[in-house]
């Protein structure tokens, strides 16, 4: 498979992010997880995808998700890989003003700066054409004035600024219509709490206020009146990325299952002979390769710049990597017995954090949906 979508470079590229990450060992607090941030942007994994002339690699989002693929594949999804270089720096990027693009995409190519990203609100949910947050004008100033409430959105707590999602009002049509914004972390009126995620992961969630956040005319991304275009751009990266989280974190669980399967001997032959044990395994290796041909072809559709194959295509790789991932994880921790149940062999964990490729950022039936409508065109219950 990878001999016919993989270029030489690729290779050399997954070989190297693979070695870098053998070297780091599991991330285990805020610090470590820092660390090997900084370490991967050092050797321009971070910013593979941002353009060169802004400090990043001058590639695309197929680099991109290779290099998350195999930090997680190591044990190391880092999570802010999804939101910072390639849902914020993508946008910045591309439809960022030059000051804009000055001022965060060399920080988000070398590490030193990250981004989180809102657009979830309590009431929305999947549904995000019922945001309401809201930016007005202040047309004594020329600010924005921003109110509203977003959760679950990752990482604010370590994130320079967040791209938060919101609306303005249609000057024309009264109607609103979404909207970019750099908020910084700590713009007066910008409040955060951390939800008690049952995630052991180091990137934490929060629930956002925004209680008349003012921000200057410049806080506003790209061109009011192509705001949802300009999100697209973005999520089809967010959910290429997302894919690659899954399967970078199912491959990491059956390489333990794998390892533990070869060895662990309870009759005459180790557990891995019993085909109850190996073929659950198989198919779980077959289905992350079957989802890394799909991320890849979504990938490689968004840098030929088709953002609407590749719309199609990141939704099924995400789908298909959240499924393979939760089922790698499930069978891996069920290969391991009682030990896949221990902190010492640290699969358990997994179970919830795979559950994570499912559910974000857009969650399996809403990908069932966008197919049954937008492919098959079939009508809508909703
Ligand atoms: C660990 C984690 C990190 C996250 N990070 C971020 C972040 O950084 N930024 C951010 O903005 N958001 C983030 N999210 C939020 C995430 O994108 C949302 O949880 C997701 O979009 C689902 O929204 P919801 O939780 O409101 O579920 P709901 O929309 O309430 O859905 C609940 C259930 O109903 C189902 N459902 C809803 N509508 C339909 C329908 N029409 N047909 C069939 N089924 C339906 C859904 O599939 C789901 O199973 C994160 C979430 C998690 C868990």
């Amino acid at each position: 498979m990878s001999a016919l979508v993989e270029s030489e470079e690729h290779k050399s590229l997954r070989a190297a992010v693979a070695a870098f990450a053998r070297t780091h060992p599991h991330i285990a607090s805020p610090e470590d997880n820092r660390r090997l941030w900084q370490a991967a942007a050092k050797l321009g994994y971070i910013g593979v995808n941002l353009p060169e002339a802004y400090g990043g690699g001058g590639a695309g989002i197929t680099e991109l998700s290779l290099v998350l693929e195999e930090l997680g594949a190591a044990g190391n999804p880092l999570l802010m890989m999804i939101v910072s270089p390639a849902i914020c720096g993508t946008v910045i990027a591309r439809f960022g003003t030059e000051e804009q693009k000055r001022e965060w995409l060399p920080p988000l190519a070398d590490g030193t700066r990250l981004m989180a990203f809102g657009i979830t609100e309590p009431d929305a949910g999947s549904n995000s054409h019922r945001i309401t947050t809201t930016a007005r004008r202040d047309a004594a100033t020329g600010d924005w004035v921003l109110t509203g409430r977003k959760v679950f959105v990752s990482g604010v707590d370590i994130a320079d600024a967040t791209l938060i999602v919101g609306r303005t009002e249609d000057a024309r049509t009264g109607r609103l219509k979404p909207c970019l914004f750099i908020v910084p972390r700590d713009a007066p009126g910008f409040g955060r709490r951390p939800i008690d995620m049952e995630l052991s992961a180091v990137e934490r969630q929060f629930e956002l206020t925004l209680d008349d956040v003012r921000l200057p005319a410049d806080a506003l991304v790209g061109d009011e009146d192509a705001g949802l275009l300009q999100l697209f751009a973005g999520l089809n990266p967010e959910r290429v990325m997302t894919a690659a989280f899954g399967i970078g974190m199912g491959r990491y669980a059956l390489g333990k299952a794998l390892a533990y399967a070869r060895e662990r001997t309870v009759w005459k032959t180790p557990i891995g002979a019993h085909q109850a044990i190996a073929h659950p395994l198989a198919q779980a290796h077959i289905d992350l390769e079957l989802a890394r041909l799909m991320m890849q072809k979504a990938a490689h559709l968004y840098d030929a710049g088709d953002d609407v194959g590749a719309g199609e295509a990141a939704n099924m790789a995400k789908y298909a990597a959240g499924e393979a991932c939760v089922k790698a994880v499930d069978q891996a921790v069920h290969t391991l017995g009682g030990n896949g149940l221990t902190r010492e062999y640290g699969l358990g964990r997994l179970i919830t954090a795979s559950r994570v490729a499912r559910i974000a950022p857009v969650s399996r039936e809403m990908i069932l949906n966008y197919v049954s409508h937008q492919t098959l065109g079939l009508p809508k219950s909703y």
